[in-house]
């Protein structure tokens, strides 16, 4: 069985990033991914201000990363990975269809997944007026109704981008104050001046209602306690994300209150050998930020196989 020096989880921008330093250091790779390459920004998200391109679609930039990652020699496994153990200083990383993989070092990149609203009704409606992602299933709600369910940017940008196609657009945050940034801010009161969009503060989602397809929401006031019933058609949640940890929890590495994983900034984790990038961390939680830890946690573990053998 080929012992390779890197073992990648995931093919986000953090992932590929450490794939593609690592072997610009002459390290052999093997990179796994669930899904498709680039990771979460194929769902359809607008990237504003990647160094050197002021806006370009997720999955246009996706490709870019996947170009520039065939132009190295790492192997690419598109697979979900199951567990990951330690055998006699050896790191033995299953998969679900493609047999077991052996590595040196252990980049765990695997990202985060929305936070659910934990409403009454909210498995019944995704697909069916619920969305995640306001990109990719914007357009079918276009001259209809909407909410977006956040305070932080996701919330505010995806909000500015739904009301330039639908009728109306409500903001729903369960308190007054926000997350998003100022300019971001600013841009969405502007269209709350211009009557497009509507903020409803100290709210939280109740209920999803509706006869096959979502059809109102029922909103609890945090401070009166009072209930509304609010017709739209569509629902975009942007409430933030939950790391995909569980491999790293597996091999012993520490995790904090919020479940993402613990580094230094050399993206070490508790546990030789092992290292973290990009949202599993939930640190930074962007783009480039991703990209970056990528590129450190490649760099770190060139540093920490030299002393367990000799790579160069
Ligand atoms: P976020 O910044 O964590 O914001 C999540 C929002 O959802 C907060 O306003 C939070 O309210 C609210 N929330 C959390 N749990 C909730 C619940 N159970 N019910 C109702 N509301 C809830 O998440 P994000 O907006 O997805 O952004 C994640 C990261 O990506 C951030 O670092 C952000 O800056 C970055 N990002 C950047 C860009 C950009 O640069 N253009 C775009 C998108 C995202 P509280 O404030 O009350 O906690």
């Amino acid at each position: 069985m080929v012992l390779y020096d890197v073992a990648i989880i995931g093919g986000g921008a953090a992932g590929i990033n450490c794939a593609i330093y690592s072997c610009r250091k002459n390290l052999s790779v093997v990179l796994f991914e669930e899904r498709a390459l680039g990771g979460s920004i194929n769902e359809g998200t607008l990237v504003e201000d990647w160094l050197g391109i002021p806006q370009i679609r997720g999955d246009e930039l996706a490709k870019n990363f996947e170009e520039h990652l065939r132009k190295y020699p790492a192997e690419i496994v598109f697979d979900r990975i199951e567990r990951i153990e330690k055998k006699e200083g050896v790191f033995v990383v299953f998969s679900s269809l493609h047999g077991s993989f052996e590595a040196r070092s252990v980049v765990i990149a695997s990202g985060a997944r929305h936070k659910k609203l934990g409403a009454v009704g909210e498995k019944d409606f995704v697909g069916r007026g619920l969305s995640y992602c306001a990109t990719c299933d914007g357009p079918l709600f276009r001259d209809k109704v909407v909410g977006v369910v956040g305070g932080g940017n996701s919330a505010f940008s995806n909000a500015f981008y739904l009301s330039d196609i639908c009728r109306h657009v409500y903001l729903i945050h369960r308190r007054e104050g926000f997350r998003a940034d100022e300019e971001l801010q600013k841009k969405v009161f502007e269209r709350v001046k211009a009557g497009r969009v509507s903020l409803l503060l100290n709210k939280v989602v109740l209920e999803l209602k509706g006869n096959q397809l979502l059809s109102s929401i029922v909103l609890e006031d945090v401070v009166s306690g009072e209930k509304t019933e609010l017709s739209l058609s569509g629902l975009f949640v942007y409430i933030g994300s939950m790391p995909l940890a569980e491999l790293a929890r597996g091999l012993g590495a520490e995790v904090d209150e919020r479940g993402f994983i613990k580094t230094d900034e050399e993206m070490r984790t508790s546990v030789e050998g092992v290292f973290a990038a990009g949202d599993v961390r939930g640190k930074g939680m962007r783009l480039i930020t991703a990209a970056a830890d990528g590129a450190r946690a490649a760099l770190s573990a060139y540093d920490f196989l030299k002393q367990v053998k000799s790579v160069v």
